[in-house]
């Protein structure tokens, strides 16, 4: 009986210490994943010192991009860095232990106990009740779960930084920086580093360029506008600015059936030249209203888009089902290409993962509609020089989202250059896109 119950204490232990191991596993994986993203990120600005702890972040951040950033550009960036040293104090747990055990030896001095007395109550079964009482009423003790809190915001502020970091990287052709002010040139950039500033109360003063009016020198054809839409919808559940009113896209289409355009799908694009005006309508995501909405005005005045799907998100709540992307690509309305699998960001992936995205959404949806896939939409218009030779193995052409309009004669032919028309767009200004 006795070596009964003795087996089963030993095993009881074995539970509990198992369970306390893997849950410091647990926690430990955690730290490594958030090291070994922004690791990732810092890789991108040429980091050549890895991040090994979680309180270097704050040193490679200053040392490597900040200062930097500082010097060559002077980019406001204070309130940045105070958001990340304030992460990493709260991120400091060697720094929260000593806080803690002077808070003990406060709390322990104002009952007349020693430090060590009051360890010991702690762990005496008689004094229990007390020792509760008095962890239950240390403020500190009850701060700690506000700053477990606390600490996962920083951390994912750190993570939309760094974000927010690689995105101007990848868009440092579309901005300039003088003094504390970012002027902008491109419409989409500004949007959105807006949100960001917004988002992460950066207090960065952004400014659109104000454009100089270019004097008409050379009238013939080397250039098409391929304009970039995502949703046709009065009342957007998403981003607003990506959805255009039902009467501004009519309007819009109306204007180019009327004016002489001549819409084409992208796998045309070389003819172009062969066409007074020109120009190319492009949807990505693959949203619902584009059937309901866009559709109908398209086929009215009788002109072609191209319609780039996510191939796993189709027959998702928002999303075109099966059936419609079926109907869709069969109407002559429509080109569809693919626009991935899953919306990532390609640039951030590993090339396997590219692969992935690249093939099997063509695959699947060629699968579908039963028509081959040769245009490829990047998803955020995140691409470099892995995401062009992998989608080159399976597209003709592949988008991005680089303002501006595309060279026929010179194309670049898996980087395509789009204009974005937003919500809130007169019809001059929608006008002043296509010149
Ligand atoms: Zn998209």
């Amino acid at each position: 009986m006795k070596r009964k119950i003795l087996i089963c204490c030993c095993l009881i232990l074995i539970i509990i210490s198992s369970f306390l191991v893997s849950y410091k596993i647990y926690e430990k994986k955690k730290q490594e994943k958030i090291i070994a993203l922004t690791n990732e990120r810092f890789n991108f600005f040429k980091s050549n010192e890895p991040i090994k702890n979680p309180n270097d972040q704050d040193l490679i951040y200053l040392q490597n991009i900040l200062v930097e950033k500082e010097k060559n550009e002077n980019i406001n960036i204070n309130k940045v860095k105070q958001l990340i040293s304030e992460y990493v104090k709260s991120n400091n747990l060697e720094q929260a232990d000593e806080l803690l055990i002077n808070e003990i030896q406060k709390y322990s001095n104002n009952i007349n106990y020693t430090q060590e007395e009051f360890k010991k109550t702690l762990n005496n079964n008689v004094n229990k009740t007390l020792a509760i009482d008095i962890y239950n009423n240390n403020d500190f003790i009850k701060n700690l779960n506000k700053e477990k809190k606390k600490r996962e915001e920083y951390i994912k502020s750190l993570t939309e930084i760094n974000n927010f970091l690689v995105y101007l990287e990848e868009n440092n052709s579309n901005y300039v920086i003088n003094e504390n002010t970012l002027i902008i040139k491109d419409d989409n950039v500004l949007e959105k580093v807006n949100t960001y500033n917004e988002n992460l109360n950066l207090q960065l003063t952004i400014k659109k360029e104000e454009k100089q009016i270019k004097p008409v020198i050379n009238n013939s054809l080397t250039t098409v506008p391929i304009l970039c839409y995502h949703g046709v919808l009065d009342n957007p559940w998403g981003i607003e600015s990506l959805f255009v009113r039902v009467n501004e896209f009519e309007e819009q289409m109306k204007y180019l059936s009327e004016n002489g355009y001549t819409p084409l799908f992208v796998s045309e694009i070389k003819n172009a030249s062969n066409y007074e005006k020109p120009v190319i309508i492009t949807f990505d995501d693959g949203y619902l209203d584009v059937y309901t909405n866009a559709f109908p005005i398209l086929k009215k005045y009788n002109l072609k888009a191209n319609l780039y799907m996510i191939s796993g998100w189709i027959n998702g709540d928002v999303y075109m089902n099966t059936d419609m992307t079926k109907e869709i690509a069969n109407s002559s309305v429509f080109e569809i290409g693919s626009h991935t699998v899953n919306h990532k960001a390609l640039a951030t992936l590993s090339n396997e993962e590219i692969e992935y995205e690249v093939s099997k959404s063509k695959e699947d949806l060629e699968k579908m509609i039963n028509k081959s896939v040769d245009v490829i939409a990047y998803p955020t218009g995140s691409f470099d020089q892995r995401v062009i030779e992998i989608s080159s193995k399976y597209y003709k052409y592949a988008l991005s989202t680089i303002n501006g309009k595309e060279n026929i004669q010179n194309l670049n032919q898996y980087s395509m250059r789009r204009i974005y028309v937003h919500r809130n767009s007169s019809l001059e200004k929608f006008k002043n896109l296509l010149n």
